[in-house]
């Protein structure tokens, strides 16, 4: 069996109602793992369990709720009988002149993109040690590496996720538990459907991006797959930007030299 193969894995996938989440739900689903789809609409958890081909398990919660890492570990655990890989997917973001935050919309972002993950994660992790193996992937940001404006709690809340990978990462790859972040650069999914709506934000994050174009699900998806497989079983504590070259190179000329 190919090492990329995902059969007979369990995988819980947060956030897999859209978007990115839906796109690896699809691709863990396709790669041979039973997925466990969290999200808060009912309605489009069961539409795309309704597509995917492994018995999938539906679990409708809101990671706002502080309770919810507990409670979404122990009915993933009941279902699936144990999980092999997780993918903290599920976040949110605001876009606002950073003198405009108040308390409330920082602890939001904190409560779903820093502290659900990591309670969540340990929710997890003593099923893994017991099995020796288990491979964690997080859904990281460009906006960790880069200094993205108007974005600077989002931004921080996604340099926690990466600093966080790397502890957990040395913490228990002794027992056999990877962990790695994903950066995505620009997505087409409904976090950007505002903001590609004003003229010329389309084409100047084209020019932005090395490969010249937006980045799909499908492109993040792709790499979660092979982070969460035996194919990177000697891959641990990064973050691996799928940004089409955004993060790492700068233009400085616009293309015109
Ligand atoms: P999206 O808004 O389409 O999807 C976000 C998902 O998270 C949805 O399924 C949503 O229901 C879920 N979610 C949000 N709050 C939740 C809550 N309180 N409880 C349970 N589920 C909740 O956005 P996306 O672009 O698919 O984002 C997925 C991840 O990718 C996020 O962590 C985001 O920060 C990250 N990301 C996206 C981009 C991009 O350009 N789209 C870039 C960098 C990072």
């Amino acid at each position: 069996m190919s090492s990329f193969s995902l059969v007979g894995r369990a995988a819980v996938v947060t956030g897999a109602s859209r978007g990115i989440g839906a796109a690896t739900a699809r691709a863990l689903d396709d790669a041979g793992a039973r997925v466990a789809l969290v999200a808060r609409s009912n309605s489009d958890l069961r539409a795309l369990a309704d597509e995917l081909t492994n018995d999938p398990v539906v679990i409708v919660a809101d990671l706002a709720d502080g309770q919810s890492p507990n409670a979404i570990a122990e009915h993933a655990l009941d279902r699936l009988g144990h999980v092999d890989v997780l993918v903290n997917n599920a976040g949110v973001g605001v876009r606002t002149d950073s003198i405009e935050l108040d308390g409330v919309t920082v602890d939001q972002i904190h409560q779903v993109n820093v502290r659900s993950l990591l309670l969540l994660t340990t929710a997890l992790l003593p099923s893994m040690i017991e099995r020796g193996r288990g491979s964690v992937v997080n859904v990281s940001s460009v906006s960790a590496r880069v200094g993205t404006p108007r974005r600077s709690a989002y931004a921080a809340s996604k340099g926690a996720v990466d600093a966080m990978t790397r502890s957990l990462a040395m913490e228990y790859g002794p027992q056999g538990i990877r962990f790695n972040s994903v950066a995505p650069g620009a997505i087409v999914t409904a976090m950007w459907e505002r903001n590609r709506a004003q003229p010329g934000v389309v084409e100047q994050i084209e020019m932005q991006t090395a490969l010249r174009r937006w980045g799909t699900p499908d492109d993040i998806a792709s790499v979660v797959v092979f982070l969460a497989s035996d194919a990177a079983a000697y891959v641990t504590a990064q973050t691996i930007e799928v940004d089409g070259g955004m993060a790492s190179t700068l233009d400085l000329y616009g293309g015109a030299v």
